[in-house]
């Protein structure tokens, strides 16, 4: 695996990729990487003759009071998972530097209405952040495919739509998530929770579950957001939205044909959960 930590060097391992003609997939993610990450980067190795990873924490889509600078580091661990899958270049940029010079060069990057609301509407600005740099990681790479996980839905709908407009032949393919054993959705954060809420966490997933069960007797939507909300907070989540949406991220109108989904955020102690299940 090459590992490059300079744009400059990038951008000419990216030429040198380019001019042999490979198929080029990126996966980009922030790092601590657990299984979750790493079924994104086989993905990427079954559609695409070179996989880049990135990992760089991107200080834009972290609030003031957020964990930016505790977020989980560790990029020897990391960097042996992805040898071990052959995953060909990494690009760690060494400094910010690297990959943001101008930021206002990124201002039209916004993620808009449907990114204010569910996750955007506790974490103002975060999504504005995410297209920055995922938008300034496709400029630099122009893959041909990128991998990222269904488990962040609205991040990946935003993304989609971002592509959609400025790099129309790049194909994003979206990945499921990777859960433990009792279903809690991999995450960095979950490397925060201690041990009473690590026994606690995977009844956020089945309360989702039992939510969709009791939506499809009652199907009434705000009584059943009341039922899953009650029953999270049994189990002391503190409770940011339960959601049930359009998978287009719009109003549900239910007995259509429309997929759904229902998308929740949480707060165990003080480590954020989110999770999604889409269903008919
Ligand atoms: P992050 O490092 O949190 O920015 O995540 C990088 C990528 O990994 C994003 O596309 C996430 O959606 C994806 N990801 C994170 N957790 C999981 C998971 N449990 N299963 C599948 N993909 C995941």
């Amino acid at each position: 695996m090459i590992i490059l930590d300079t744009k400059k060097d990038y951008k000419n391992h990216i030429n040198l990729l380019k001019s042999r003609g490979e198929i080029i997939s990126l996966v980009p993610t922030m790092g601590n990487l657990h299984n979750g990450h790493l079924s994104l980067v086989k993905i990427a190795k079954q559609n695409s003759s070179k996989v880049i990873t990135t990992i760089f924490i991107n200080p834009l889509q972290f609030g003031k009071d957020e964990d930016f600078a505790s977020y989980p580091r560790t990029i020897n661990k990391d960097i042996s998972k992805l040898k071990k899958l052959n995953c060909d270049v990494l690009f760690v940029p060494k400094s910010q530097n690297e990959v943001f010079n101008n930021i206002d060069n990124l201002k039209h990057l916004k993620a808009g209405p449907k990114g204010s609301i569910l996750c955007g509407n506790f974490r103002p600005g975060h999504f504005d952040g995410v297209l920055k740099v995922v938008y300034t990681l496709f400029k630099l790479t122009y893959p041909d495919l990128s991998v990222f996980g269904l488990k962040d839905f609205q991040q990946l709908y935003l993304i989609k739509q971002m592509a959609k407009i400025y790099f129309p032949k790049l194909k994003i393919i979206s990945a499921p998530t990777i859960r433990t054993k009792n279903g809690l959705a991999l995450s960095s954060r979950n490397s925060y929770l201690d041990k009473e809420s690590i026994k606690t966490a995977p009844l956020f997933y089945r309360t989702l579950l039992d939510g969709i069960n009791n939506l499809n007797n009652s199907n009434n939507v705000e009584e059943t957001i009341k039922y899953i909300t009650a029953n999270l907070e049994k189990n002391r989540f503190i409770v940011n939205y339960v959601s049930f949406l359009t998978t287009e991220l719009e109003k549900l109108k239910l007995n259509t044909s429309e997929r759904k989904i229902l998308l929740s955020s949480v707060k165990l102690g003080q480590t954020r959960l989110i999770d999604n299940i889409e269903f008919n």
